[in-house]
């Protein structure tokens, strides 16, 4: 039945079943691009239709939100859960509240959690949700009738044993907290249904930290494997959120000098380096004021390149940690032309798939989301054992697991990516993420 395994032929089937979802059609190919070839190797998952399993959600829905605004308006939402595979533990993956949710956006986010999840070792199956509210210029009480209509709903669906949501784009610590306080009150129950809770009611230290500082780590592990680090470099990072902030402090912990960041209006560029005193305004700025980076930029008198994304400034070290498809063909030639030597991807799918090419040819080091920006979930991961064990471990403890998580990705992406002496990150990870989660599904059998 799965004789005709072509990357040609499994894509044209994808994306038959799966018309208008671009995003989800782009990250599949990445995916299915590197493990065709080892499937074609391996026929016992050809035979059993893996990839044509793991490229098809559990199950996905929608629901309606409905909430109050501030003026007494009704308002309606739509609410998500995609609950991609649970082989290997599970459903896990965040929420992202932005008005481009839809569910072609979860679906790919869903899709890379699978592998993601995998690659961390610990035992998570992959999900995805969220919803196409905007929490931008809404009041903090909006935010929270939002949330917790949102919870009403989505409770019946989530567990501690059957699916744990966290933040994403949208969803911090404020969301996360009135979503578990909401989970709380329906359910009467208190368990670790969400990871990313505050320090008060069972979070992680280090959770707030982990991405960002997962990534700077992923591009250590990954220049250290070449005889090089961090140190010195002149480092570009776009966002300015929480995958941005930490990706920063740990860039300059480790030596580097951070010159851009942005957000959806624009770039700052300050080429004396956002130090420690700068990223804390930027912090206070984006989390609590909640405002815009063009501020940054009068504060300290840079310039402020509007409706711009940064990777036309010279630099060795490329962080993409705002959204998909934030650098394309255009900004690899132009961060090759200016001597950049590494991309690691803070983001998911920031990178399209014309510029990796463009990147991986030039032989740079390339260190994919999934692996590059595993470090998030990973301490959520260790949020969940620390609540059934209900203990809590201290700061050092976790960023040293963080460390060491971040360092065994590194080396499956080596064992399963280097050839000739370059290591393809992609393949590694693609490979590294779909073996466990591949034997775990021919081991059950038909489900
Ligand atoms: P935040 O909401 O904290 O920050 C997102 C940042 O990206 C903001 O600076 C935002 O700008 C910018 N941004 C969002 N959409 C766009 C857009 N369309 N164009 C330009 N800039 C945009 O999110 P996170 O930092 O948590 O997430 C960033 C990325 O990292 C996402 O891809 C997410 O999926 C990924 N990620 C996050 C993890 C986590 O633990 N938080 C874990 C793994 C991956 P503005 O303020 O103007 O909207």
């Amino acid at each position: 039945m799965y004789s005709d395994l072509s990357l040609e032929h499994f894509m044209a089937g994808l994306i038959k079943r799966n018309p208008g979802e671009e995003v989800f059609h782009q990250a599949v190919y990445e995916v299915a691009h590197s493990v065709i070839p080892y499937i074609l190797d391996n026929t016992k998952y050809r035979d059993a239709g893996i990839l044509e399993r793991m490229t098809e959600p559990d199950r996905s829905f929608t629901f309606r939100v409905v909430w109050e605004d501030d003026a007494g308006n009704i308002r309606i939402n739509r609410g998500y859960r995609v609950q991609f595979n649970n082989s290997i533990g599970p459903y896990k993956g965040g929420l992202r509240f932005h008005p481009s949710v839809d569910l072609a956006v979860l679906k790919f986010l869903g899709f890379e959690q699978t592998f993601k999840n995998s690659l961390t070792t610990l035992p998570m199956g992959s999900g995805k949700g969220g919803s196409d509210f905007n929490p931008k210029g809404k009041s903090d009480r909006e935010v929270m009738r939002f949330c917790q209509a949102f919870m009403q709903e989505l409770s019946k669906y989530i567990g501690p044993n059957t699916d744990i949501p966290a933040g994403d784009i949208g969803v911090g610590s404020r969301e996360i907290s009135y979503m578990f306080g909401q989970y709380k009150h329906i359910r009467q129950e208190f368990t670790g249904v969400l990871t990313g809770k505050a320090m008060e009611f069972g979070g992680s230290l280090i959770r707030t930290e982990a991405t960002g500082y997962g990534c700077a780590f992923f591009m250590e592990n990954m220049l250290q494997h070449q005889g090089d680090s961090m140190a010195g470099r002149t480092c570009l990072v776009s966002g300015s959120g929480n995958v941005a902030q930490y990706c920063i402090e740990k860039i300059n912990q480790l030596g580097g000098k951070v010159v851009t960041l942005s957000d959806s209006s624009g770039f700052i560029y300050d080429p004396d380096g956002i130090d420690a005193e700068k990223l804390a305004y930027v912090i206070n700025l984006k989390t609590v004021q909640r405002g815009r980076i063009s501020a940054y930029a009068e504060k300290y008198g840079c310039e402020f390149h509007r409706g711009k994304r940064p990777w036309g400034v010279p630099g060795d070290l490329a962080f993409p940690c705002a959204t998909q498809n934030e650098l394309d063909k255009t900004d690899a030639e132009t961060l090759l032309a200016n001597g950049c030597i590494a991309v690691c991807e803070g983001a998911n799918m920031p990178s399209t798939v014309e510029a990796i090419k463009v990147l991986q040819q030039a032989k740079l080091l390339f260190g994919p989301g999934k692996a590059a920006n595993a470090g998030g979930v990973a301490v959520s991961g260790l949020e969940m054992t620390q609540n059934s064990i209900r203990l809590a471990w201290s700061a050092e403890e976790l960023e040293g697991r963080l460390k060491d998580i971040m360092e065994k990705i590194h080396k499956t992406c080596a064992t399963y990516g280097e050839q000739d002496g370059y290591i393809d990150y992609v393949k590694g990870a693609n490979l590294g993420g779909f073996i466990k989660v591949a034997n775990a599904m021919l081991a059950y059998g038909a489900i």
